[in-house]
């Protein structure tokens, strides 16, 4: 069914002139494709065509789109009520969700700070940092210690910790609060190399622990910095360092929590625990912005021994109901499912499926992380070119630099996960065939 006369008649004047969408142009926007509907793991655009998702709407709609019981939980809240405020007030489906949290997480970690978005939630694990050694009374550990390659958000205090290049925010270098950098972790399929990445964060340490209150990184996978894989030893040695100088550990599990890369949460492959963990994107199945920071009682009780012992912090859709409800509805769904069956399934999947990609002169890696495959080319893509020929392949697939990568629904099926793979060699030989 054509859908497109329910848009306006003008709908792309008025979406180039005046929408901004995603790290876009006002001047030079590039196209965008207009959506009438999605289910499953199917976009529908609104000019009839359907393309299976490879990007499950940036790592979140891990069960795909209109899921039956997702949608009910939605419905039935909202005829409950779909927002109150959060000061002073509570409700079922922000305990029931604390209670899931704590339950499938960590036993270190027992408190939940429920935030709006993933670079909100980031802030706020700063904030606990920062307010954490200002309660024991050592202000002058203000910083932070992070790794190159990372992303944690486009916010400020957040942006201070994305990569200096490849996270988007150089233009705001002078503003940004300056922070201590690591080399990234470089122990990818074995753990060759720790020994020099473990040294560097120990130089950091050894020079700047007076003043290092946390160190936050993505665990096992970094992802919208570079789509880089390491090894969960790298992990435990970093956990003995922390311990070592005083320095709390936060783990941003925004885009690997909730199964990605083949455990529920990343950090369980290291066996280690943090103090402090971000999560967001898969909390709600892609429904709803919610993200979280839990905090081990060590951290939530150090901050409450300060002054009025208060967390300074309180959006104004704070643990929105309707985001809760569906919150819960997605984890009851995937610990329902065989989630580990099917991750290590598409894993292999795409191992095969993206194999020919090796054999091209234009890719420089091919590696393939839980439900994340990844092609690393030599030079960055021309996203005017490569995305439309995606869009003919009926495939939703969107590059970033010089990679070009897959993280679908977890309910993906054998033959749509191939159309995706099948797209990705067909489109990387076109391109290769235009050198
Ligand atoms: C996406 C992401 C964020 C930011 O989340 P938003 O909801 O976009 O603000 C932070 N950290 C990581 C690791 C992410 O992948």
């Amino acid at each position: 069914m054509n859908t497109l006369f329910s848009f306006p008649s003008n709908w792309e004047n008025i979406d180039h002139k005046h929408i901004w969408h995603p790290y876009s142009s006002m001047l030079n926007p590039l196209p965008t494709y207009p959506v009438s509907s999605a289910k499953g793991v199917y976009l529908q655009l609104a000019n009839g065509q359907t393309l299976v998702d490879g990007m499950a709407s940036w790592w979140s709609a891990i069960h795909g789109y209109q899921q039956p019981d997702l949608d009910q939980a939605i419905l039935d809240q909202v005829s409950n009520m779909s927002h109150v405020m959060f000061g002073g007030l509570t409700h079922e489906p922000a305990i029931r969700l604390a209670q899931k949290l704590i339950a499938i997480t960590c036993n270190k970690l027992q408190h939940v700070f429920f935030a709006d978005s993933g670079s909100i939630a980031v802030e706020v694990a700063i904030k606990m940092a920062l307010q954490y050694w200002h309660a024991q009374g050592k202000k002058e550990k203000n910083k932070l210690l992070t790794v190159r390659n990372g992303y944690h958000g486009d916010t400020f205090a957040t942006m201070a910790v994305c990569d200096p290049v490849t996270g988007m925010h150089e233009k705001f270098t002078d503003t940004l609060s300056k922070h201590f950098f690591a080399d990234a972790p470089s122990c990818q399929a074995t753990n060759k190399g720790i020994t020099t990445n473990i040294a560097a964060l120990h130089t950091q340490l050894e020079q700047h622990q007076h003043t290092i209150a946390a160190i936050i990184l993505e665990p096992i996978v970094q992802g919208a910095g570079g789509m880089r894989f390491y090894c969960p030893e790298y992990l435990q040695q970093l956990r003995q360092l922390c311990d070592d100088y005083h320095v709390l550990l936060i783990f941003d599990e925004i885009a690997t929590g909730f199964g990605r890369t083949g455990t529920l949460f990343a950090y369980e492959q290291a066996g280690i625990e943090p103090d402090i963990m971000t999560i967001g994107k898969a909390l709600t199945g892609g429904y709803m912005t919610l993200a979280a920071t839990l905090a081990s009682t060590q951290v939530a009780e150090g901050i409450s021994t300060d002054g009025s012992g208060v967390l300074m912090h309180g959006p104004t859709f704070m643990a929105n109901p309707l985001a809760c409800s569906v919150a819960n509805a997605s984890i009851e769904l995937l610990l329902t499912s065989p989630w580990q069956q099917r991750i290590q399934h598409i894993a292999t999947q795409m191992e095969q499926g993206l194999a020919p990609c090796k054999q091209l002169s234009i890719t420089q890696d091919l590696r393939v992380k839980g439900a994340i495959g990844v092609v690393e080319l030599k030079n960055p893509v021309d996203m005017a070119w490569i995305q439309p020929r995606f869009v003919e392949q009926g495939v939703w697939i969107r590059p970033f630099g010089k990679l070009v990568y897959i993280m679908p629904p977890y309910i993906i099926t054998n033959e749509e996960l191939a159309h995706l793979t099948a797209a990705i060699v067909n489109v990387l030989q076109q391109m290769e065939a235009l050198l």
